[in-house]
């Protein structure tokens, strides 16, 4: 059996050598058959010109090193694309997470499960980090058909069945969360306890989580479409029965002077409401506009994989 680890590199150049360190270790000790695919997401720092060097002592490395950033997305779908093993693991270079879980995944991956997860905790997690995260999970469990655990991440073992199912979904806004739950199959979880980042500074702030939790939203369906057009009907046969009422009061006993105050609070209602939900159909519009374009998801510049020369 032959195992693809993947590894996304963004800026890592403290932790390259490493995580290379750490890797060579738990495999040589199990005696298992592997590559080590790294991606080299635009790395403005030493990262690629370590990633050569490694590569020139080590044998198990393949690397594919794009021309920009691209953001982790592509990174992991370049990663899957290069992959030649019966079964691919996923894993950060900041070593968040730790090597020493592979054989665990084997192990489960034996017993016959297609998909095998870790699942950490949040302890010493930052409190602006944590509860946003929670909060969306709640939010994206109401709103999506597949179920996003908290907790689980990127961090797992996928077989070649999962990462063909995976290679054939080709669309442009990737949100691999939940396209790996989506795809299916038999999955184990394995928990694991949360570790901080060996050097270097996370690459995702708040906003930029933000943007990431709105395409989990969005990604999906159309269910926040739906939610504008129950919104829209509830507020539409408000309105009417307001106006009815009003109407007939003004057969009967005239016009009122004073209607400032509902005035005003009619407008600013509906025009909330219209926004919003021209603010939502417009994120649709949006993902349509990208998906149209049909642009590759990466561009490679150099690379010693010869599948992805062409890419
Ligand atoms: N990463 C990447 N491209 C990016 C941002 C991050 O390939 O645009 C990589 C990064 O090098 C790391 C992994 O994705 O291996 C997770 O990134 P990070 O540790 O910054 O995220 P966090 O652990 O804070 O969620
Ligand atoms: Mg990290």
């Amino acid at each position: 059996m032959k195992l693809s680890l993947i590894i996304p590199i963004y800026n890592e150049e403290k932790n390259i050598s490493r995580l290379h360190h750490s890797i060579t270790q738990t495999m040589t000790e199990n005696d298992y058959n592997y590559e080590l695919i790294m991606i080299n997401d635009g790395s403005s720092d030493r990262s690629i010109e370590m990633i050569e060097a490694l590569s020139k002592q080590d044998p198990h490395i393949k690397y594919v090193s794009f021309s920009r950033n691209f953001g982790k997305e592509s990174a992991m779908l370049a990663g899957l694309k290069s992959a030649t093993g019966d079964a691919a693991i996923i894993l950060d270079a900041d070593l968040q997470h730790p090597p020493e879980l592979i054989p665990q995944f084997v192990a489960a991956y034996k017993e016959g499960y297609d998909q095998v997860v870790a699942r950490r905790d949040r302890d010493g997690e930052h409190i602006l980090r944590k509860i946003p995260s929670q909060l969306f999970y709640k939010l994206i469990n109401f709103n999506v058909d597949v179920d996003l655990v908290d907790g689980e991440g990127d961090f797992r073992l996928i077989s070649r069945v999962v990462i063909d199912s995976i290679l054939s979904l080709d669309e442009y806004n990737r949100f691999s969360k939940g396209i790996f739950e989506w795809v299916g199959y038999s999955k184990k979880t394995i928990p694991f306890k949360n570790v901080k980042r060996e050097a270097g500074q996370s690459s995702f702030n708040f906003l930029s989580l933000l943007d990431y939790a709105i395409d989990g939203v969005l990604s999906y369906n159309n269910k926040p479409l739906r939610v504008c057009f129950y919104f829209g009907t509830v507020t539409l046969i408000i309105c009417l029965l307001y106006i009815l009422t009003t109407l007939i009061q003004i057969i009967f006993h005239g016009i009122d002077e004073p209607g400032y105050f509902t005035i005003i609070s009619a407008i600013l209602f509906l025009g909330g409401v219209q926004l919003f939900s021209l603010g939502v159909i417009g994120e649709y519009i949006g993902r349509i506009y990208s998906e149209s374009k049909r642009r590759p998801h990466f561009i490679v510049e150099r690379t010693n994989v010869e599948a992805m020369k062409h890419d």
